[in-house]
């Protein structure tokens, strides 16, 4: 018997990958987590039975959200990563040396457990002695954060639940305030597909506090349509422009510095959406 997971991307159109099996499937006191083992991408995590993360694509997202970022910041020393309780972002950023520390901000600490004990690829980076693990809500831990972070990534599940928030114009103001003076935030923002106001209203939220907003894209194949987005905001540094004062981050599989510069290359489609 042949056994298909099904996810729905809108309405009218999803995807379905044929599965080897199911590993863990239970609720936390956010949500409902399962890791299933499929033919094509691997293991997969599912929160709410949408893929936050596979084996085999992981990679393009955890290394587009980390090292564009980090690449366009001088000397990040000091990381938050807001939600990420699967380890991936962190893992990349724990490959720049200038990070003294990195603070992951999950508040959900099954998430956490579920991809130590499934996923050790992705959440290997977790036990870097420069990793400090908060298990609290990201958006109290921002608002009360003060001109700490040179980096700021916001890794967070889909606009619900407990992440609403992370998705709010006030939430990217108190950003702004956590940022030191040359500060950079990054956000993940959807498909420009599926979700195209999503995309619209977080790029004028971010841009209402951050003097240089621009949006990014990349291609990974089992999030919805394919064409992920992600907002970036800096007060000072280009962030489509590396720093190559810095020494670069070798043995990625997506991310080069080619690739960081196309990927501020919008389709018109796109550009309108985010057009001042
Ligand atoms: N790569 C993924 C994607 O885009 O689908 C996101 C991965 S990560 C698993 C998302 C995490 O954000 C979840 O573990 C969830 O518990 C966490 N999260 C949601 N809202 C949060 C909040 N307000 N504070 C901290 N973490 C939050």
């Amino acid at each position: 018997m042949e056994l298909w997971y099904t996810e729905k991307h809108t309405a009218n159109v999803g995807m379905i990958c044929k599965i080897r099996g199911t590993l863990l499937r239970k609720r936390s006191p956010y949500q409902e987590i399962a890791v299933i083992d499929t033919e094509q991408f691997g293991r997969m995590l599912l929160l709410d039975g949408i893929v936050q993360t596979t084996v085999a694509d992981e990679f393009v997202y955890h290394e587009m959200i980390a090292h564009v970022p980090l690449n366009a910041h001088p000397n990040p020393r000091k990381v938050a990563v807001i939600g990420g309780g699967d380890g991936g972002t962190i893992r990349e950023i724990v490959k720049h040396d200038t990070v003294e520390k990195a603070v992951l901000v999950e508040i959900d600490a099954e998430v956490i457990e579920a991809s130590r004990r499934y996923l050790p690829e992705i959440s290997c980076g977790l036990d870097d002695e420069r990793v400090e693990i908060l298990i609290a809500d990201g958006i109290e831990h921002i608002r009360q954060s003060k001109n700490v972070y040179d980096v700021i990534i916001i890794d967070s599940t889909d606009p619900v639940g407990p992440a609403v928030g992370l998705f709010a114009p006030e939430f990217y103001g108190s950003v702004y305030e956590a940022l030191k003076d040359d500060g950079i935030m990054v956000a993940q923002t959807e498909s420009p597909y599926y979700e195209p106001e999503q995309v619209a209203r977080v790029f004028t939220g971010v841009n209402s506090h951050f003097p240089i907003t621009k949006l990014y894209l990349a291609h990974i194949p089992s999030y919805s349509s394919g064409l992920w987005s992600f907002t970036i905001g800096s007060k000072k540094h280009d962030p489509a422009v590396i720093n190559r004062g810095k020494p670069q981050v070798c043995g990625t599989k997506y991310y080069n510095a080619d690739v960081h510069t196309a990927a501020f290359a919008l389709p018109e489609f796109v550009r309108q959406l985010v057009k001042p």
